[in-house]
């Protein structure tokens, strides 16, 4: 039930799991992360469990070098709390990672399109339907920002999405509805949180994403717009927290 997103000079993972345990207060049954090292390949690892699982997969395992990546800690809704279940989610050719919190209440039906059209699918959740979608929809573009929003247009329901790409490194994009999201603002970096705690150890700044929002962060400043596109003023304030 958290998610978080990095861009910027840091050690990804370690700014993901940092955030992660910050929002292990509001509860869930399994954890993950994908990033995109230096050398363009995006890298996953999720598990069933206490972040403490993940984080023995990650001791054990080569750490790549990276500065862009999304975090997430599930609350199962929709399959239950296995490693196969657990986000992120990848699109068909294993190049792009999707988050998602909430539910997608057209999964269904936007999953026997997918079938029908030859994809297949890893797991039980509703999530995995938009992850598979954003990978049809780059395929059709090119273009992670424009995909994303030809997904996000498609769906009903609750849900806070973080996605990224390993051909766009220092690109997350993110969105919401009927669930929370919010930018930290830093200065080379930025930051995505469920809420603050996700990255108030790193900056202050933050700037709140109103109801059907999509946010672009890089390393140099956001993006912000409605879901058609059209760009909107965010509202940024000053994070008074007793760290
Ligand atoms: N509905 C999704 C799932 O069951 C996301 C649940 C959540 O909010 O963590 O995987």
């Amino acid at each position: 039930c958290g998610i978080v997103g990095y861009v910027g000079p840091r050690a990804a993972i370690d700014v993901l799991v940092g955030g992660l345990k910050r929002l292990e207060y509001r509860g869930y049954d399994s954890a993950g992360v994908a990033v995109i090292d230096d050398d363009g390949a995006l890298v996953t690892h999720k598990r069933a469990g206490k972040l403490g699982v993940l984080e023995g997969d990650l001791l054990r395992a080569p750490l790549p070098d990276a500065r862009t990546g999304i975090g997430h800690t599930r609350w199962a809704t929709h399959g239950g709390p296995t490693d196969a279940n657990a986000h992120p989610h990848l699109g068909d050719d294993g190049r792009l990672a999707l988050i998602h919190n909430g539910i997608i209440e057209n999964f269904a039906s936007l999953k026997d399109e997918l079938l029908d059209e030859g994809f297949t699918f890893s797991s039980e959740t509703d999530t995995e339907v938009a992850a598979v979608l954003l990978g049809r929809e780059y395929r059709r573009s090119g273009d992670l920002l424009t995909a994303f929003r030809a997904v996000v247009g498609r769906l009903h329901g609750a849900f806070t999405l973080l996605a990224v790409h390993a051909d766009e490194p220092g690109l997350v994009v993110g969105a919401r509805r009927n669930s929370p999201l919010v930018v930290g603002l830093g200065d080379g970096e930025q930051f995505l949180g469920s809420d603050v705690a996700a990255f108030v150890e790193y900056t202050r700044r933050a700037l709140a994403i109103g109801q059907d929002q999509i946010v672009a962060i890089r390393p140099d400043g956001i993006e912000l717009t409605d879901f058609a596109g059209e760009p909107v003023e965010g509202e940024e304030y000053e994070v008074a927290w007793d760290a």
